[in-house]
């Protein structure tokens, strides 16, 4: 009688937990978030190395370390550092100020030197912000 208990103890866990797992609601965050879109603008790339970053090296202006897929380079009167930004498809994030970024033009972070001249210079370029609804 008392391992009926037991079991019966167990499945009623396993059940509340399965039911509290669907209670809550899923988060969507594609739902909760929208683009609008900045305009065109032109798109250069950049390293940390001396040439492009001088002494800053990996340091962004917003004081995180550059990472390639994400740190973009903005001019702060156009889009706040810390915006999301999207760019064909990939969201990035204006870590980073230049002082040849002004306007509109973005610069890509790359991890070499190498790459970030493979990027070159790409102009007419949709860009989106993602803002919360
Ligand atoms: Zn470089």
């Amino acid at each position: 009688m008392k391992k009926l208990q037991q079991k019966l103890l167990l499945a009623f866990m396993i059940l509340s937990i399965v039911i509290s797992g669907i209670m809550v609601p899923a988060k969507d965050t594609q739902a909760a978030t929208k683009k609008v879109y900045l305009g065109k603008y032109t798109l250069t790339a950049y390293c940390p190395c001396k040439k492009c970053s001088g002494s800053n090296g990996k340091k962004t202006a917003s004081g995180k370390t550059a990472k390639q897929g994400r740190t973009i380079a903005v001019d702060k009167k156009k889009i706040k550092l810390g915006t999301k930004i999207r760019i064909n498809g990939k969201t990035y994030t204006a870590e980073d100020t230049g002082g040849a970024v002004k306007g509109k033009r973005i610069d890509v972070y790359f991890n070499s030197h190498k790459k970030a001249l493979k990027f070159g210079k790409k102009t007419n370029v949709k860009v989106y912000k993602i803002v919360k609804k």
